[in-house]
């Protein structure tokens, strides 16, 4: 799942131990509470009509891979995007190769109809991942989220630096995890609980180095 929200009376009623642990507060300044799953929301977590759930630190729903990408699963979105674009360049760059060989090659004019349209889709498809992985590699420099940057656009454009940016670094590893030499690979998941983010995150880590090294 993309992140679930904890289960237990704290969110289903509001018994904090420690009242900070949510920062965001609605317009009218009440804590953020989800009408549809009947439990105050995290921060950063917000309810998907279509996966009708509460998905923690939520940055949009997918229609490709019909699933949201939250917490959980932001960095296997992001090494899919990584991938799929290397795949377009790989065949992109071999096809290219054989389309010039085929010039030389007496040949149906279908197999060249072929090695075209596969070199147009593909060149189309790797374009369009390239700007998909740019888009999202600037969001999380800024550690920022999909929907809090088409939220607080105005704020970010201003150049007031986001709540959530804990340095570039650290919002790498926020979403791929604390060891660089695991990045690419689908394993080593960031540390954390999907709850607490920020300032309140980073305080926790300073002192406590499991935070980090886990
Ligand atoms: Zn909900
Ligand atoms: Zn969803």
């Amino acid at each position: 799942m993309p992140g679930d929200v904890p289960e237990g009376e704290a969110w289903r009623f509001g018994t904090f131990k420690d009242p900070k642990i949510t920062q965001e507060v609605k317009f009218s300044g009440e804590r953020r509470r989800c009408k549809h799953c009947l439990i105050y929301k995290p921060d950063r977590c917000h309810h998907c009509r279509i996966c009708k759930s509460c998905i923690l630190k939520m940055d949009h729903h997918c229609p490709w891979i019909m699933n949201c990408i939250g917490f959980r699963n932001h960095k296997y979105f992001f090494l899919l995007i990584i991938y799929s674009m290397l795949c377009c360049g790989f065949i992109g760059i071999t096809v290219f190769e054989t389309i010039v060989w085929s010039l030389e090659q007496e040949m149906p004019i279908s197999h060249r109809f072929l090695l075209l349209l596969c070199f147009s889709t593909t060149s189309i498809m790797g374009g369009l991942l390239v700007m998909f992985a740019g888009f999202h590699t600037m969001l999380m420099l800024r550690g920022l989220t999909t929907i809090e940057f088409c939220e607080k656009m105005s704020i970010v454009t201003s150049g007031t630096c986001c709540k959530y940016d804990l340095g570039v670094y650290r919002n790498i590893t926020a979403v791929f995890g604390p060891r660089p030499y695991l990045w690419l690979l689908p394993v080593d998941p960031p540390v954390g609980d999907g709850v607490i983010f920020g300032k309140q995150a980073r305080h926790r880590a300073d002192n406590d180095p499991e935070w980090l090294e886990p």
